[in-house]
């Protein structure tokens, strides 16, 4: 019988509805639900192709595999067996060496409720606060600066806004390709309207770049000093709104006194642009009725991300480009349920519902409503520290889950290095041939997209259900049902309530008594009642009944807050958002004379960050069907090189080899590189052989956009 099923596509942000068609237990078709109010309908390649990517077992992990020494080969097991054993290695591990001897690395891909679990497992019964996730290689930089300005996590936009802006500034983001089915809103809203004016600040000419009124085609990693050039000039020109600065905010003396020095020609010069591009781009931001800012890794993936993420934002607050319909800084999130993550407080900087570690009330509100004690209060390790401390012995195990960090962590050589030393490894994944497998003691096959039932959070603060709509192959297991049976069995051991280690069942566990996700759901949005995220009126039954829904909605509400911050009043202690001083500084890695490039890296149109599922699909190879590195024509012809030679590209970490592709559509002197190819595809680990371990000081997110390379000729 054929079926079709409500859900929400698995890859980006964006957070499309998808109507799954399935049949004799496989799914056999896909269609953009026409009543999300993300998508209404539209899906992008990827989307459409989810089908093709679900249609084999080939590749997936089907049966719980371990292995009883790091020297031998892993051995098919059974889940009773691979769960007893997690348990007791972890166990064993924190009775030793102590709480902090185990990490959790874990992914913006796992779904809510999945998210919720491992959290509650990490900080709740371990005591260990070392769970990071790959959202830390994604948005922590946008969420740092939120809450350094406003007080608080979340954008103060919606989708809706792209409609409503008259003038849409890009910023290190190419919406067609990361984020289309948003895009493709905004070119309908401009051919409506065709006076609506596009500024793109991006190195490359890209697909968006190449359709602006204005591309200010920067040096890369310049944003600060290009944004502060901006509010310089509109200082100067007297463009700012007087009265919001006076009234809703703190910090803009000594932000004016630190951007006088940043002249449209001092900073039109450190960003390789001309000088009218740069005023011409003030005066459009400023003037405009309504102002949106789109804006994605280019500002988060470096070592100075929450200032370019402030930068943009001095600017909103400046000229009052925020709360109002159509403009605000809008951080597109990269990922499906980044921000669920961080609404259950999954990362190692953060707690549950958005409290914060270090805050001795958020703690305890914690522990009272989780029932234990002690947690800890220590800020755990963030992912590139996390790894580090692998590789120097101080963590022993890891539980890595819905992600490939032997792939997506910066200087992978490093990170393999990490993977080698640990003690215990433990890979929960539903395909098995990433990089990270083979560095599994034990291997734990999850469910994925399609088989599986939750909830996730898109970039409009949106939460969708996500539903199943085919059995899961094998003996594959949802993430939420593996975290807890290895959690009910560490509780026997941690805390110790029962007389049967062994017999534990989800009714007796006082920490993980959940039978489904809907009961994990309910227990984390009664943790939001209260907090900036509140949504303590919305349930499985109100989703299913009245459709996706925005944060915060709070019991009783009809409906959630469309944007935030309308009154001016922000989520500071004093209701006022604040300025923040963001001198420009230089890439972590400058280019010399041993290596004169600089490598940026990026998305493909048609790829998924590591392409464990849509490398999958032989239908998304069209768009781009090999690795290249794309070096500037000019610089090529004068090397001697043309397309297809092999070239390897050398930083001061590892080296790829890579056909060229040439171009007019980047600087000379600098190349791209996709970020999605590694080892399945390449005989290396792909860009990130290149980039450089160096994070940002406030959010920890690593510089991945950005290394200073050479080119060889082999
Ligand atoms: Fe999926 Fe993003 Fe494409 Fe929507 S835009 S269909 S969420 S990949």
């Amino acid at each position: 019988m054929k079926t079709v099923t409500r859900s929400t596509c698995c890859y980006c942000g964006v957070g499309c509805g998808v109507l799954i068609e399935a049949e004799h237990g496989r799914i056999t078709g896909i269609a953009g639900d026409p009543d999300h109010p993300a998508n209404f309908g539209r899906l992008c390649t990827k989307g459409r192709s989810l089908p093709l990517t679900a249609a084999s077992t080939a590749g997936r992990a089907l049966q719980p595999e371990l292995r009883a020494t790091r020297e031998a080969k892993r051995e098919p097991s059974d889940w009773s067996s691979a769960l007893d054993h997690v348990a007791a290695r972890f166990a064993e591990i924190v009775e030793q060496h102590g709480p902090d001897s185990v990490a959790f690395y874990i992914s913006g891909q796992l779904l809510t409720e999945d998210y919720y679990v491992f959290n509650k497992l990490a900080k709740g019964l371990i005591r260990t606060n070392n769970i990071d996730t790959n959202s830390r290689l994604c948005m922590s930089s946008a969420v740092t600066a939120y809450k350094k300005a406003f007080g608080a996590d979340g954008p103060p936009t919606c989708y809706e806004d792209l409609e409503l802006a008259r003038t849409v500034l890009f910023a290190g983001s190419n919406m067609p390709y990361a984020h289309p089915v948003l895009f493709r809103r905004l070119e309908d809203a401009k051919a409506k309207n065709p006076d609506i004016r596009w500024i793109v600040v991006d190195p490359r000419r890209t697909d968006v770049a190449a359709l602006a009124d204005l591309h200010l085609a920067i040096q890369p990693g310049t944003d600060v000093a290009l944004f502060n050039g901006m509010l310089h000039h509109l200082i100067w020109e007297g463009m700012l709104e007087r009265d919001f600065i006076d009234a809703h905010t703190h910090g803009f003396l000594d932000l004016k006194a630190l951007v006088r020095e940043y002249s449209p020609r001092m900073a039109a010069g450190i960003c390789g642009i001309a000088e009218q591009d740069l005023i011409r781009a003030a005066e459009w931001f400023a003037d405009s009725p309504a102002t949106l800012s789109l804006y994605c890794m280019g500002l988060n993936q470096s070592s100075h991300g929450t200032d370019k993420n402030l930068s943009l934002i001095n600017l909103h607050l400046a000229t009052r480009q925020i709360g109002k319909p159509g403009a605000g800084p809008f951080s597109l999130t990269g990922q499906p349920n980044a921000m669920g993550g961080r609404e259950v407080g999954g990362m190692a900087t953060m707690l549950a519902a958005h409290r914060d570690i270090g805050n001795a009330d958020d703690r305890a509100e914690v522990e009272a409503f989780w029932g234990v004690q002690g947690l800890s209060e220590k800020i755990g390790l963030p992912a590139v520290d996390m790894f580090d401390a692998i590789a120097d012995g101080k963590i022993k195990a890891v539980w890595i889950a819905c992600t490939n960090p032997v792939h997506s962590m910066p200087d992978i050589a490093s990170v393999r290095k990490a993977m080698a030393k640990a003690e215990f490894v433990v890979v929960q994944e539903a395909f098995v041939e990433t990089d990270t497998v083979p560095y599994a003691d034990v291997l734990l096959p999850a469910t994925t997209w399609g088989e599986k039932s939750g909830t996730v959070t898109n970039s409009e603060r949106r939460i969708s259900r996500v539903r199943a709509a085919v059995e899961a192959p094998g003996e594959a297991r949802a993430d939420w049902w593996i975290v807890a049976e290895v959690a009910r069995r560490l509780e026997q051991r941690l805390m110790p309530r029962h007389e049967n280690a062994h017999d534990v069942v989800a009714s007796e566990s006082k920490l993980f008594p959940y039978a489904s996700p809907n009961e994990i759901f309910d227990e984390h949005r009664a943790l939001t009642v209260g907090r900036d995220l509140d949504i303590g009126g919305l349930s499985y039954a109100v989703l299913e009944d009245e459709g996706p829904k925005q944060w915060p909605f709070v019991a009783g509400a009809a409906r959630g807050d469309e944007r935030r911050y309308t009154d001016g009043v922000f989520a500071t202690d004093d209701g006022r958002a604040r300025f923040h001083k963001t001198p420009y500084l230089p890439v972590a890695e400058s280019t010399d004379a041993r290596y004169p490039f600089r490598l940026v890296t990026g998305r493909l149109r048609d790829q998924w960050h590591g392409m464990s599922r849509t490398g999958r699909a032989d239908a998304l190879f069209a768009h781009a069907p090999e690795a290249t590195v794309v070096m500037h024509r000019g610089d090529a012809a004068r090397r001697g090189l043309a397309d297809g030679d092999l070239v390897t590209i050398a930083s001061r970490r590892g080296k790829m080899v890579l056909p060229l592709e040439t171009s007019d559509d980047l600087r000379s002197g600098t190349l791209f590189a996709a970020m999605h190819w590694s080892g399945q595809y390449l005989n290396n680990g792909g860009v990130n052989e290149a980039t450089i371990g160096a994070v940002d000081p406030y959010s920890a997110q690593p510089e991945l956009k950005h290394a200073a390379v050479r080119i060889e000729v082999p």
